[in-house]
């Protein structure tokens, strides 16, 4: 009976010793898979060139930094190696990779708190989570509203006033709520409906005047060609006869050498 007690506690006591042990295992492997640049678990853990590993975000904000700076190496900043800023010089930690997918890690979104496989944790944590941070989709019509994702839905349907009408691409400018929007175009307040015609009008005119003004523009345009061409050849002719001066327009070498075939003409016919 008094083994068997001792049995027990035996066993108990290697039980949790064994547990102890494979948790600072773990917390080790943590330590060692932890990116010294922003204390977290690697992410797409990146070698540089002197063999030290960094989250590939981590890097690429290196390299940032170094261009910015105008500079074509960055240290690094465990041995201040001097590495190239060519990112394909840099090639994936696949080691660290696969220990980081062994590892139980807890999601860092705040309020979330959920404990992840390692190889499901990155994806949980941009694509998955409901406390993920999020834009509200309108942002190009000037909604800031910005939350976890699970809060995203709500906005949308009851409070976004930024809905833009579907015509906004036309003129109008009407903005507000998911129903006032559905409102707006049922009931023909919109811009677009009323001046539909007119704006349809005005546009096919407007492309008829601009095709007849880059018509006229290239007539013009082809008669200034050849009045240039004409005073040209005229000044250059006068100052032929003026100067006896070489240019290398035709006109005035034609002119020129029928003027000297007319006195050699004359020459000849003086001398004969
Ligand atoms: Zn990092
Ligand atoms: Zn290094
Ligand atoms: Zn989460
Ligand atoms: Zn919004
Ligand atoms: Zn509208």
């Amino acid at each position: 009976m008094e083994n068997k007690i001792i049995h027990h506690f035996v066993k108990k006591k290697r039980r949790k010793l064994f547990l102890e042990y494979a948790k600072e295992m773990e917390e080790n492997m943590k330590r060692s898979l932890t990116c010294s640049i922003d204390q977290e678990i690697f992410r797409n853990p990146t070698l540089l060139t002197c063999g030290h590993t960094f989250c590939l975000t981590c890097v690429k904000k290196l390299i940032e930094i170094a261009k910015e700076k105008g500079q074509n190496t960055f240290p690094c900043p465990l041995c201040k190696h001097n590495n190239n800023v060519q990112e394909e010089e840099f090639k994936p930690n696949h080691l660290a990779k696969s220990q980081v997918e062994t590892l139980t890690l807890r999601c860092r979104n705040t309020g979330c708190n959920q404990l992840l496989k390692g190889c499901e944790w990155e994806k949980h944590e941009e694509e998955e989570c409901d406390y993920r941070r999020c834009k509200c989709k309108n942002r190009a019509n000037g909604c800031l509203f910005e939350s976890a994702y699970k809060d995203i839905h709500p906005h949308l349907m009851e409070d976004c006033e930024h809905y833009a009408c579907k015509y906004q691409k036309y003129g109008c400018s009407f903005l507000g709520r998911k129903d006032s929007i559905i409102q707006h175009c049922q009931n023909n307040e919109c811009i677009y409906h009323k001046l539909r015609g007119f704006l349809k009008g005005t546009y096919e005119k407007q492309c008829r005047e601009i095709a007849d003004l880059k018509y006229k523009l290239n007539q013009q345009s082809e008669q200034l060609g050849l009045l240039e061409n004409r005073v040209r050849n005229e000044i250059t002719g006068n100052n032929n006869n003026h100067y006896d001066n070489h240019y290398d327009d035709d006109e005035t070498i034609n002119y020129s050498s029928n003027n000297n075939n007319d006195t050699s003409d004359e020459e000849d016919t003086n001398s004969d």
